[in-house]
């Protein structure tokens, strides 16, 4: 079995992700490679920003 990205083969490009044990295995499965892992990160940082780490609380209120 091979995979291939998905969002390559949208653009026209055939990027194999993964390659099975068996090269007579003609079987397709579909991921995602790492450029377009990073592209859709990015994108869903757009809309979902990382956290930002909490604010420091005074001493006072811990104490
Ligand atoms: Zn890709």
């Amino acid at each position: 079995m091979k995979t291939i990205c998905a969002w390559c083969e949208h653009e026209g490009r055939r990027v194999t992700v993964a390659a099975g044990d068996q090269p007579d295995d003609l079987t397709i499965s579909y991921g995602i490679c790492d450029q377009h892992t990073a592209r859709l990160v990015s994108q869903l940082h757009r809309y979902f920003p990382p956290r930002k780490p909490a604010p420091n609380v005074p001493d006072t209120l811990t104490a």
